[in-house]
């Protein structure tokens, strides 16, 4: 992921990240929050789809065109914070997004959505958002890991095994 995380985090809307961690105001909102800035109309974007719930827009650094950002419009920064209607919302709406890229005559041979979880795993504006952009045969998106780790079916059966053994985690227990 190393070599798509400069175009998955926009550098415009970086230069405002810096002290977005936790300064939430009173309506659940965190005042140096990009994206609550656009949810708000403080900060422009190119807006695709809005309902209740929810917000899409283009990403001003995409992988290729059509490259949208899905966010909830309460400030939610982690997938533990996020009430599993409001998941299922979100994904719903980027559903729609998804169709409309592929309607839209934009080039389009595959779809990915990514969403990263925590800086860790390359979120870089913390107000959760799920990346729905168009794929085509010999752009530049690339998945960089170490393929070559194959694990025996002993060592898969033992990791699933410590899954289940924690199901079902209800929603709040990560708190
Ligand atoms: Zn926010």
């Amino acid at each position: 992921m190393v070599g798509t995380r400069a175009r998955i985090m926009p550098t415009e809307w970086g230069e405002r990240r810096s002290g977005v961690s936790g300064r939430i105001d009173t309506g659940g909102r965190v005042d140096d929050c990009v994206f609550c800035d656009i949810v708000r109309g403080r900060a422009v974007a190119s807006m695709v789809d809005e309902d209740d719930q929810c917000l899409a827009f283009l990403t001003i650094e995409p992988v290729n065109p059509g490259h949208v950002l899905v966010v909830p419009k309460r400030h939610v920064v982690t997938l533990a914070e996020l009430d599993e209607e409001l998941g299922a919302h979100l994904f719903r709406f980027a559903l729609r997004v998804n169709r409309a890229i592929r309607r839209s005559g934009l080039r389009c041979e595959g779809v990915n959505l990514f969403l990263a979880d925590g800086a860790a795993a390359f979120q870089d504006v913390f107000h959760l958002h799920l990346h729905v952009f168009p794929r085509f045969h010999g752009d530049a998106f690339r998945l960089d890991a170490d393929w070559s780790t194959k694990p025996s079916r002993t060592e898969l059966d033992e990791v699933a095994a410590r899954l289940r053994a924690v199901l079902p985690v209800d929603q709040g227990e990560l708190h």
